[in-house]
């Protein structure tokens, strides 16, 4: 990288067409769809500050007259010096130094009311858009990475604001300099205007041809760093894998691909950036030279004052600044307008179908549930359950056994209405789920999954999180029951020790009690087990056992079981395969059957199963 660094001419010309191959399809969208409609969602947005904005703009148009008045001013005192006719310089001072204290104070009074208006905006939109991402259906999160969906809520907000704070009031004021400097110029002496203007066209002809080039290496940057940014989120998240096979290196190797595709692209898009100034100046000089040698010609002819003169030559300086401005907030405005774009499709994603108007809260739940004729499939891709039908009774243990892929982590995603049956209906207690409100629903129900979560925080208040208005006595108690109060005693700082997300520190095992400790407090009706499949030493296998029987008693229970042990002493089997509800029953009767699940039990259950 140093080497390439030292010789930066030699390196390669990015191609403008995305070497995306890695990235497994999460570029991000650099290209605005519908800049004109973006455009309207975000004045939607600065709607709301009508009167500050108005404020703005007013000092945008006062600033940008001001900007022209100085150089008017010093240029009409020195043809009245020249005439002889000036006798108030004073009063030429005084104002001139008025003009421009009061330059100054509308240029910052703009810029602090456009920054105050755009945080607030920003603010807003950051808000709703967090709070959209939390009402969304599970299946958003199925179809999505999550670093892609973060990058949204950071970086593409972030980009909204940079360009609202500078770009656009840079935009506006911009055009507002130029056409006023044209008018001015043109009231003066056209002649002059048409030679300083002579630059014009090819000052726009360099500046598109660079753009041109730019704008592409900019997007590809854009989305070069998006690609970085999911690598770097899934090399994360995955590191115990990637340590565990020893993949570090192809990681970094990996990485610095990425890494080095951002460099070049970025690289090359300042490169040529840079050269925007440069020819501006150049040009500019080449446009001093034009008028102040023909201007002094016709001064000396008569045709024009010197006063103007000085006036032309200030113009001239001054009306580069604004095409600058353009050509460099132009790419800059794209870009944002692209990450608002990509901000409004997540909130343009449907929510969680809201309760029907008529879905009731439920106060108590005995715990009936049951399916019947239940199909679902996870969009086009053919049923993954067909035609379910069973009943549990109150208080009843049901086991979900069958092979891996048959089904059983999607119907219990059915009965918590993650997602809802194409066909068939679910009732708890007789009455069709759908029509119960789900936080209600929820609310019934608790999960001890295998891999349960665990947030950064204390182990009182991820214990807490089964019940936030638990007084520490009950949280203690539930963790007393689910034999987790022992372990957490040992641990420095007891219940106030803080655990990193994901629960870094503490054993798979330990995991497990806390969740066990989390669903008793809940004290759900309705309870939902993933057993672990991953060893558990003996000691702590018992305790999470015991756990589970003081937290499964008098609960209807759901357990994808892995034990045989758990399965046996379960009330009702229901068998998967293949998304179908092949033998349900008790195990004696199954057993006695002789069918498929005879034939799991009989030793082949663990292998087909995990
Ligand atoms: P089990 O829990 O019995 O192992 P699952 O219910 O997890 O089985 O999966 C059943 C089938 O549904 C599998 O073929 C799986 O690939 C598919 N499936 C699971 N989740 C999704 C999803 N979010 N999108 C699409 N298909 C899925």
């Amino acid at each position: 990288m140093f080497k390439a660094l030292a010789e930066p001419f030699r390196q390669p010309f990015p191609e403008i067409e995305l070497q995306n191959g890695a990235g497994g399809g999460r570029k991000p969208k650099a290209k605005a769809k519908n800049a004109a409609g973006t455009i309207r969602r975000i004045w939607g947005y600065l709607a709301r500050r009508k009167a500050k904005l108005i404020l703005v703009l007013l000092m945008v148009v006062a600033s940008s007259g001001l900007s022209l008045l100085g150089p008017y001013m010093i240029g009409m005192a020195v043809d009245h010096y020249l005439t002889g006719t000036s006798g108030h310089w004073g009063l030429f001072l005084t104002g001139l130094g008025l003009v421009y204290v009061m330059y100054a104070l509308t240029s910052w009074l703009q810029n602090i009311w456009m920054i105050e208006i755009s945080q607030e905006t920003i603010y807003r939109m950051r808000t709703g858009l967090f709070a959209h991402l939390h009402k969304l259906p599970i299946s958003f999160y199925g179809k999505r990475q999550q670093g892609e969906v973060m990058s949204r809520v950071t970086n593409d907000i972030e980009n909204v604001s940079s360009t609202l704070n500078s770009s656009a009031i840079e935009i506006f004021s911009s055009v507002l300099t130029l056409v006023g400097t044209l008018v001015v110029m043109l009231y003066l002496s056209p002649v002059l205007t048409l030679l300083t203007f002579l630059v014009v066209p090819l000052m726009i002809a360099g500046m598109r041809w660079i753009t041109r080039r730019t704008g592409p290496l900019y997007k590809q940057r854009q989305n070069n760093l998006g690609e970085l940014n999911g690598y770097i989120e899934e090399t994360l998240s995955g590191q115990r894998i990637i340590k565990a096979f020893s993949q570090e290196p192809r990681v970094i190797r990996g990485f610095e691909e990425r890494n080095e595709a951002i460099r070049r692209s970025g690289f090359w898009a300042q490169t040529i950036s840079g050269f925007i100034p440069k020819l501006m100046n150049s040009l500019n000089n080449l446009s001093f030279a034009v008028v102040a040698g023909i201007g002094g010609i016709l001064a000396v002819r008569g045709a024009v004052t010197v006063g103007i003169i000085i006036v032309f030559v200030e113009y001239a300086r001054q009306f580069t600044r604004p095409l600058n401005d353009l050509a460099n907030q132009w790419n800059t405005m794209l870009s944002a307008i692209a990450g608002a774009e990509r901000v409004f499709e997540v909130l343009d994603e449907d929510v969680e179908a809201k309760d029907e108007g008529a879905a009731v809260k439920l106060d108590h739940v005995d715990g009936n549930v049951q399916f019947s004729r239940v199909s679902f499939g996870y969009e086009e891709n053919g049923d993954t359950l067909s035609d379910i039908s069973f009943e549990a009774k109150p208080g009843e243990m049901v086991a979900l056994v069958g092979p891996t892929g048959a089904g059983k982590t999607t119907l219990i995603q059915l009965l918590s209405r993650f997602y809802d049956p194409s066909s068939g209906t679910i009732t708890i207690d007789g009455r069709d789920i759908t029509t119960i409100q789900r936080e209600s629903l929820r609310s019934h129900m608790a999960f001890v999954l295998q891999d349960s979560f665990l947030f950064q925080g204390t182990i009182r208040e991820n214990i807490r999180f089964g019940r936030l208005d638990a007084t520490d006595e009950e949280v203690e108690e539930a963790s007393r029951l689910a034999n987790a109060h022992a372990f957490i005693m040992r641990m420095d700082g007891g219940y106030d020790k803080i655990l990193q997300t994901g629960g870094g520190g503490i054993s798979q095992g330990q995991k497990q009690l806390l969740a066990i400790a989390r669903a008793i407090l809940a004290d759900p009706a309705i309870l939902v087990l993933d057993e672990a499949t991953s060893s558990i030493d003996t000691i702590t296998e018992i305790k999470i056992q015991e756990g589970l029987q003081r937290l499964m008693h008098g609960r209807t229970s759901f357990v994808i079981a892995h034990r045989l042990n758990t399965i046996r002493q379960a009330d009702k089997i229901l068998v998967l395969r293949e998304g179908r509800l092949i033998e349900d029953g008790p195990h004696d009767e199954l057993m006695a059957r002789q069918g498929f699940y005879s034939r799991l039990y009989q030793g082949r259950l663990e292998q087909e199963d995990s």
